[in-house]
């Protein structure tokens, strides 16, 4: 349990995240942050894995350790193998993994989870942020938005202090900010999530799965209770659906965040391509 403790105490800094995040392309950095350990793997690896393609560092993070997601496990061992298993994904695309140490259906909105958020942005200092829906089917996915618009918004402010142990500088820009799709493509009230655009995913599925597959835990907890590898074929299924809506076979939706003060313009297109990207 140790390195949990450790995230829970203070973050990670960029000279840690070993070969990784090359200081000297400190602009070609995309944060990716889910609630919990699989929610990025699912909602956004493949464009991650485009990304990396194209020689941009990936970091990965998660507001909770994910210690709700086990039967049998006490959420001490759990979490430490989540941490593990989120570890050994984010490690296919070189990336490191964070967790803010947030325990699953705790999140709040308060100033204690808004200055680790905006610490982990001032760290990372990413170009682009990857999160949550704002309108997904449980709040700890909603909060986790809400908390990564703040965090993007604030991190750039001189006057904000964090309160963490050695903090890092303010950040000189406002990151591009995305929101992938809802889990399932579905809002609360079971309505579909129109996206503004879609990434074609087809030549990255293999490796969108092969990251899923390393939260061995939560693919063996459904593959018992379903007798069918439902972790798996579910992912599948969201990519298929989303591809279908463009003619492609798998895809991920995105949204964009475009008040002030962020980028409006979508820098996704400039790095990926027209080809990969189809407007909603
Ligand atoms: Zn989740």
């Amino acid at each position: 349990m140790e390195h949990l403790y450790r995230f829970q105490n203070r973050l990670v800094y960029r000279s840690e995240l070993k070969g990784t995040v090359d200081k000297g392309r400190k602009q070609r950095v995309v944060l990716a942050v889910g609630a919990h350990p699989d929610d990025v793997e699912f909602l956004m690896a493949g464009t991650l894995s485009l990304l990396h393609k194209r020689g941009w560092d990936v970091c990965i993070a998660t507001i909770c350790t994910g210690d709700m997601g086990s039967m049998e496990l006490r959420k001490e061992e759990i979490s430490s193998k989540r941490f593990q298993e989120a570890k050994s994904s984010a490690r296919i695309l070189r990336a490191p993994y964070v967790c803010l140490g947030e325990s699953d259906l705790h999140i709040v909105f308060d100033n204690p989870t808004r200055s680790k958020a905006i610490e982990l942005v001032r760290k990372i200092d990413p170009a682009i942020v990857i999160t949550h829906s704002p309108e997904d089917y449980m709040f700890d996915h909603q909060l986790t938005a809400d908390l990564m618009w703040d965090a993007c918004f604030s991190a750039s402010i001189p006057n904000y202090a964090t309160d963490q142990a050695n903090p890092a500088k303010p950040t000189k820009r406002t990151p591009y900010l995305y929101y992938s799709d809802a889990v399932g493509g579905l809002d609360r009230f079971g309505r579909r999530v129109r996206p503004d655009f879609y990434v074609d995913i087809g030549s990255t599925m293999n490796i969108k799965e092969k990251m899923l597959t390393r939260h061995e835990s939560q693919r063996r907890w459904l593959r018992e209770q379903h007798g069918i590898d439902q972790y798996i074929l579910q992912m599948k299924k969201w990519s298929k659906e989303r591809g279908s809506e463009i003619g492609r076979k798998y895809a991920e939706a995105f949204r964009q965040h475009k008040g002030h003060p962020f980028p409006e313009s979508n820098i996704l297109v400039s790095i990926l391509g027209r080809g990969y990207i189809e407007v909603g």
